[in-house]
This record gives C-alpha cells, sequence and structure tokens, in this order.
C-alpha cells in the first residue's frame, strides 16, 4: 500500500467492540508501537504509539463509507518514501514522523 489513510483521534474518546489482538514492534521513536487488528480475520484496525498514549490512529477504511466521506485530510506523514505517481498534497507535510 502506497498511502494509507488514518484518523487520529483522543485515546479517551475511542472504544473498540468485536475481538481484537495486538502486537508491538519498535516505532521510529525507539518505543514501541502497539498494532491492534481483529482476531478474526487479520485486518488492521489501529496503531497505539507508546510515544504519544494520549492519541490512537485508527486505520480510516475501517470506518463505514458514509463516515469516510466527511474526513478532511490535512496531513501527511513520511513523505521521505513518497512515491512519484502519488500527486496529491496535503497542507501539513512532514518528511518523516513529527516528534
Ligand atoms: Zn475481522
Amino acid at each position: 500500500m502506497y498511502v494509507a489513510l488514518v484518523a487520529v483521534v483522543p485515546k479517551a474518546k475511542l472504544t473498540l467492540n468485536g475481538p481484537t489482538k495486538s502486537w508491538a514492534g519498535k516505532g521510529s521513536s525507539g518505543k514501541d508501537v502497539h498494532r491492534i487488528f481483529c482476531s478474526e480475520c487479520g485486518s488492521p484496525i489501529a496503531h497505539d504509539p507508546d510515544a504519544a498514549p494520549e492519541i490512537i490512529a485508527i486505520k480510516a477504511g475501517t470506518l463505514d463509507s458514509e463516515i469516510k466521506k466527511t474526513l478532511k485530510p490535512d496531513t501527511e506523514i513520511w513523505t521521505v518514501g513518497k512515491l512519484p505517481f502519488v500527486k496529491e498534497s496535503l497542507p501539513n507535510a512532514f518528511e518523516h514522523m513529527p516528534s
């Protein structure tokens, strides 16, 4: 996948229902990022970074279509790896993960 749409939300306001599992791996901060996925089908659901414990990044592709239509993306990260055929540019762009 060359573009991943994520919705960053306050973790305290998010409730995940249904069976999930998580796997932790080091993020670019050096701290763990917990990758939460559906334990039945393996679909990625969210990234929960220890480096920013107040937020969680939901894989926006999992949201209902009507909700997705209301999203207004304004930030892109990891543009250092942006592929030449990706022409969209958002107002806030970071070559790497902003700290
Ligand atoms: Zn599933």
